[in-house]
């Protein structure tokens, strides 16, 4: 096979991939992202947090998405039947941006790479990778181009962000259970035609169905009057909705009274999209010659949003560790790399539970939480997961524990 050479080599052009590949282009190194898909492509996670604008602009990314026209967003409103509750970021426990933006993923994720290729980046589109041979100085990838032969890809180092495609969890057998159970995702976009008052467009709503233990939906509304509508359930309750991911979608969306008034003039603008059993975990996010960042690694759940978060953290720390050691500097990449993004994710881990086993809701809909305690699960839900002086990132299950009896306590 012919082979070619880079410094780093990059699976995946995601949010990931793409902010790792500015970060590497940007300290001078020769960067090659290999893509599967030809973008724009469409890709379901479009609420981003707060936090990423600090990852976005410390790569230079800042006016690349400002630029983007999106819808802003200041905060989530959860509501389960008539009752309603906002949380808004820019009240909060840790320092940083208070506002963020709910995006569509095709344009977004194509305007980053966009702004990686201005950077230097090469990036070939249509080419999947399909082997990895480790090692700690020369690591290499097997690649299969759609329109050509396939070759081999010598790098100093490898970054693999290719979400659920799981390159190095599958080619390394890193692969580990997720420890969530499993549940399942339908969903769709629609031209929302909302016309009701009271509807807050900067804010995504989260809706938790009021009977249907763990079954909730998401409305993320966009700046051209488009919205994403989703829905999660467990996985072994959907045969009962239906044999299609049409019919399962049209059933759970008919189940929330809230969305059938405030979507009554809605139209589907695509088939519903079901990914059963989202969740993912890996045994180590880091090897000889590689890291792994954004969902190739650990996935959790949608109910947050996360996902675009972790991956621009993820993808920006990676690719600082990696300039570092290819500048002759030790890394050690469990304690830099993997311990503090483990420790984030650990966090939005044990609010993810505290949503599936009922202790956010209580919390969350409680007529009257203590302000500074609403103010550091805010300071959570705007994506500071990583600020260990809110004690609710410091120690998320004890705190969430206390809580939840104190709420228990006033209303008894
Ligand atoms: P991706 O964006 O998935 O990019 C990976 C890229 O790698 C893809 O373009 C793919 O084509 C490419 N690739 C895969 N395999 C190969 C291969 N073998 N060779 C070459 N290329 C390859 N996150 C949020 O922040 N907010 C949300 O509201 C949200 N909602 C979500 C709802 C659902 C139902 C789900 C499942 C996830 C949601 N997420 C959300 C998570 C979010 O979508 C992901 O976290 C995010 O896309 C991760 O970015 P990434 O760069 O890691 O991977």
């Amino acid at each position: 096979t012919a082979s070619d050479s880079t410094d780093i080599a990059i699976i995946g052009a995601g949010p990931a991939g793409a902010i790792a590949a500015k970060c590497l282009c940007d300290r001078g190194f020769r960067v090659r992202v290999i893509e599967a898909a030809q973008f724009p492509r469409f890709t379901i996670g479009e609420s981003l947090l707060p936090q990423c604008m600090e990852d976005l602009a410390a790569a230079g990314l800042l006016d690349t998405v400002n630029d983007g026209g999106y819808q802003r967003k200041n905060g989530a409103r959860f509501s389960q039947d008539e009752h309603v509750v906002d949380i808004d970021f820019r009240d909060k426990f840790s320092d940083g941006p208070g506002e963020t933006f709910q995006v569509e993923r095709a344009e977004f994720d194509h305007r980053l790479i966009q702004a990686a290729i201005e950077a230097g980046a090469e990036v070939r589109f249509g080419a999947r990778v399909n082997g990895f041979t480790p090692d700690a100085n020369a690591p290499s990838l097997d690649i299969t181009p759609d329109d050509g032969a396939p070759y081999r890809l010598d790098a100093r180092f490898v970054i693999d962000a290719s979400g659920p495609g799981r390159v190095l969890a599958r080619l390394c057998g890193l692969s580990r259970d997720p420890a969530l159970s499993p549940r399942t995702a339908v969903f769709a976009h629609l031209h929302d035609n909302i016309t009701a008052p009271g509807y807050d467009r900067e804010k995504i709503l989260l809706g938790a169905h009021h009977s249907a233990a763990e079954r909730w939906f998401w409305l993320i509304p966009f700046s051209n009057g488009r919205a994403s509508l989703g829905f999660v359930e467990p996985s072994d309750r959907l045969p009962q909705l239906g044999d299609s991911a049409e019919d399962r979608y049209r059933a759970l969306w008919a189940s929330f009274p809230e969305l059938k008034r405030l979507l009554e003039h809605a139209e589907l603008l695509r088939t519903p999209g079901e990914i059963q059993g989202y969740s993912a975990n890996v045994t180590a996010l880091t090897g000889p010659g590689y890291a792994i960042a954004g969902n190739a690694g650990e996935f959790l759940d949608p109910i947050f949003s996360s996902g675009v978060t972790i991956a621009l953290r993820s993808g920006r720390r990676a690719a600082e560790l990696a300039a570092r050691e290819l500048n002759g500097e030790a890394v050690d990449w469990r304690t830099e790399y993997e311990q503090p993004l483990r420790h984030g994710i650990d966090v939005f881990r044990a609010f993810v539970e505290a949503w599936y086993d009922g202790t956010l809701q209580t919390i969350i809909f409680h007529p009257n939480p203590p302000v500074y305690l609403k103010r550091m699960i805010s300071a959570v839900l705007a994506g500071y997961a990583w600020d260990t002086a809110n004690p609710f990132v410091a120690n998320p299950r004890k705190h969430l524990g206390t809580l939840l009896d104190l709420c228990r306590k006033e209303s008894a």
